[in-house]
């Protein structure tokens, strides 16, 4: 099937052979002509799927048919009709808009690539609109935008609200919600925000959400907002995080972890980092650590209020902060394009925690780099994260900081790695950790189910 065959407007075909786009990707395969039948759609699959235009083709192509419809009988767009009639009942300076299409995304720049994106797949149409409310945009540049009436808006929730509270705009009219990165939306505390959103929409609207995963808070709200879903999971290589360098560096005690984390961010290629602790009191003993030796850090953890939080991030984003020491809770779902580097301080309680944990890097198809501090005692821990994610992490040793103790009298003498053996060696002075093992059934976590949210696993998955 391509393109063609899935029977997209002509206008469509010519902008995707202009973009050279010769066929469609898996999520676009499944999910274009799903949508295309009107249905409702839960989306997950990996970065860099081509998820954008498997929304937005189809919500195009509805409103590239419905103009040529309008056209053949009245020789009028729909649009052209309703600003008419608008203008007859309205005074003209406090017009809202009525956009046909919202898509909410979690970030400026996201919502930027969308409209971009939007604006390249429309191009050979008659008249379609696409713009993005964002915060930090100037007020009367959000008002020029939205008195042009967009059929399409794109937003981050928090500044639609406020439009919308103020009755700027009016979604009476809406046909599609979208939902793009629905969970990053969630970990960002946009719940009630979107919530809102969705009261104001036509129950008749067509929704579609992506998102990483589709367990636990996101399933529950995405089942919410949905009628009838087709359900869309597509795995991928993410979980591996293929584009992020691992690897382990044995520390001796304390003192030598602290001496090796200030000479490992000392590292030129290195722009922005997290450091993770195990506690919410390390995250701020080492951020005050860390800024005494000069470094620009800053804590971020549970215990701190809401506000203090969103600045630390904010200065994050603005690169003020080139060192963040947080939490795993507090951590979850960052999304800062500088991170470079992450640091396990600590190793994480849980592997799936370790997933989450790297992927603040290497964001968006970029490189990334994590390194684990561990302790000779912790070797099993590792071993447990390489099983987790089928993948060998490899030793690393920095010339000046060489732990007294060789790796490692704890590891298992069956299957694991011999010192000398050397048949792991990924790299000319490195040395492979361990060779994975296949994955047990029940050896995938921790404690076996221990933890409270046994979704843990299947959500790495699904992914
Ligand atoms: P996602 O939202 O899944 O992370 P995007 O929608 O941002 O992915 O698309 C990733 C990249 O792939 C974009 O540069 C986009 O232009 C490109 N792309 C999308 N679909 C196709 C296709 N069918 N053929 C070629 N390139 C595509
Ligand atoms: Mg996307």
């Amino acid at each position: 099937m391509n393109f063609e065959t899935i029977g997209l407007h002509a206008s469509l075909l010519k902008a995707l052979t202009e973009s050279g786009y010769t066929e469609p990707t898996g999520v676009q395969l499944l999910a274009v002509p799903a949508a295309l039948a009107g249905k409702d759609l839960l989306v997950s699959s990996q970065t860099g799927s081509g998820k954008t235009a498997a929304f937005m083709l189809p919500a195009l192509h509805k409103f590239a048919t419905a103009a040529d419809a309008a056209q053949e009988t009245q020789g009028k767009t729909p649009n052209q009709e309703a600003q008419s009639a608008r203008s007859r009942n309205e005074r003209p300076r406090f017009r809202a808009a009525q956009p046909k299409m919202l898509v909410l995304t979690p970030t400026r720049e996201l919502a930027l690539q969308v409209t971009n994106a939007t604006d390249k797949y429309g191009a050979f149409m008659r008249r379609i609109k696409a713009v993005a409310i964002l915060g930090g945009m100037p007020y009367p540049k959000q008002m020029q935008l939205l008195a042009r009436n967009p059929e399409i808006l794109v937003a981050t929730p928090g500044r639609l609200i406020d439009h919308m509270e103020s009755g700027k705009i009016d979604f009476s009219q809406l046909e599609i919600l979208v939902l793009d990165e629905a969970d990053r939306m969630l970990d960002m505390g946009f719940i009630e925000d979107i919530e809102k959103i969705v009261a104001a929409t036509p129950a008749t609207r067509q929704t579609m959400l992506f998102s990483a995963t589709l367990d636990g808070v996101v399933g529950t709200m995405a089942r919410r907002i949905t009628r009838d879903p087709q359900i869309i999971q597509i795995a991928g290589a993410e979980t591996r995080h293929e584009n992020i360098s691992q690897r382990v560096h044995f520390v001796d005690d304390m003192s030598h972890k602290n001496r090796l984390l200030d000479h490992l961010l000392r590292d030129v290629t290195m722009d922005q980092a997290v450091v993770f602790t195990a506690t919410k009191r390390d995250a701020d003993t080492i951020a005050d650590r860390l800024n005494i030796a000069g470094f620009a850090a800053a804590a971020l953890h549970g215990d701190m209020h809401q506000g203090a939080r969103n600045r630390t991030l904010d200065g994050m984003r603005r690169g003020q902060v080139r060192v963040l020491v947080a939490t795993d809770v507090a951590a979850r779902g960052i999304d800062v394009p500088a991170i470079t580097h992450v640091f396990n301080y600590d190793l994480p309680k849980f592997p799936e925690d370790y997933v989450h944990r790297i992927g603040r890097t290497g964001r968006a198809g970029r490189n990334g780099t994590a390194v684990s501090l561990v302790n000779h005692s912790e070797t099993m821990n590792v071993r447990r994260i390489e099983r987790f994610t089928k993948q060998t992490i490899p030793i690393d040793v920095v010339v000046g900081f060489e732990p007294k103790r060789s790796a490692s009298p704890a590891r298992p003498k069956a299957g694991g790695w011999k010192p000398g053996d050397g048949r792991n060696a990924s790299k000319p002075g490195q040395r492979s950790f361990s060779k994975p093992s296949a994955p047990s059934r029940e050896g995938n976590s921790y404690g076996k189910g221990a933890r409270g949210d046994s979704a843990g696993r299947s959500r790495f998955g699904d992914r």
